[in-house]
């Protein structure tokens, strides 16, 4: 405690990590440079990196992208298989009976609003592109329970148009690496696209969510085992020991569930189906929601294993 009559210094703000204070005079050029350096480390790292979601069409990798808000890949594919046997296409889904999806739909969790969103967006479809997914992000984003995020990963792997999708761990990669200082997904995808070619958007993306899913985590970065320590300003906020740092990284398919598996980025229109939706899981530590049986609201949500 302070003696009497005075007053306790002020703490001295701490100071950056070293790794930031080498990045600080950056230039733009420079910057673009170690995107670029990035995206090959993360590519000769996990050249398995790809859409995780199954699909064999268009429509139905965006309902299964809207499918995957605030729960699993992994999840998602073990559910669309019957979804899709029972409605195979826009114009089926759009005539179903909520009641009968609902029952689908349970186990990945908010299955009401997940319901609506889908069989709306079938509707739209139907009504307004004879059925078929548009392949125009601008057509994409107009359908309900789509975004620019659902529209970018349908983009990028089933047209094979490049799109970026920011999810959770895009964003929470693009900041740690200090490529973009923005928090909001349209800045993100903006600051990102314009540091790597177009051809290479949609795989960077992948490349980043699967980095944040094994080794990038977001509350024990195992930055020790991480092949981007030289490039990264953050380099040192987790694991730095060798050891003790390979041991936090997951690997395989098992890595897209658990603490950092689920994918926390509800679209916009989802949102305001299921209100608080994101901000809960996110609060709950990125929780497969579909664990439940019934349809979770915010103390619905508990964090996965790690
Ligand atoms: S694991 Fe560490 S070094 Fe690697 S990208 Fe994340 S914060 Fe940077």
């Amino acid at each position: 405690m302070a003696p009497r009559g005075t007053t306790a210094a002020p703490s001295a703000p701490a100071a950056p990590p070293r790794a930031a204070r080498r990045f600080a005079s950056e230039t733009a050029l420079g910057r673009t440079r170690r995107a670029r350096r990035i995206d090959r480390a993360l590519g000769e790292r996990y050249p398995d990196a790809h859409c995780e979601l199954d699909f064999r069409d268009p429509f139905e990798l965006l309902v299964a992208t809207v499918l995957s808000a605030q729960t699993t890949d992994v999840r998602v594919n073990l559910t669309t298989p019957a979804l899709f046997a029972r409605w195979p296409d826009a114009r089926a889904l759009a005539a179903a009976d909520p009641e009968a999806v609902e029952d689908v739909l349970r186990p990945t969790g908010f299955f009401r609003a997940k319901t609506k969103a889908v069989i709306g967006l079938s509707a739209a479809l139907v009504e307004r592109f004879d059925g078929e997914v548009p392949p125009r992000m601008a057509d994409l984003v107009t359908l309900p329970g789509v975004g620019r995020k659902t529209a970018n990963v349908v983009l990028g792997n089933a047209f094979d148009i490049p799109g970026l999708p920011v999810d959770t761990h895009v964003l929470r990669l693009s900041r740690r690496l200090g490529l973009t200082e923005s928090d909001d997904p349209l800045v993100v995808e903006q600051d990102l696209g314009a540091l790597v070619e177009k051809r290479d958007w949609t795989m960077l993306s992948h490349r980043l969510i699967v980095h944040g899913r094994r080794t990038c985590h977001a509350r024990r970065p195992a930055c020790g085992a991480c092949p981007l320590l030289r490039d990264c300003p953050s380099a040192g906020i987790g694991e730095l020991d060798p050891v003790r740092a390979a041991a936090l990284v997951k690997s395989g398919p098992a890595a897209a569930g658990g603490e950092d598996g689920a994918d926390t980025g509800a679209e916009p229109a989802l949102e305001a189906a299921a209100p608080g939706l994101a901000d809960a899981a996110e609060g709950a530590g990125a929780a497969d929601a579909g664990a439940g049986g019934g349809e979770p609201g915010v103390e619905g949500l508990s964090a996965g294993p790690g």
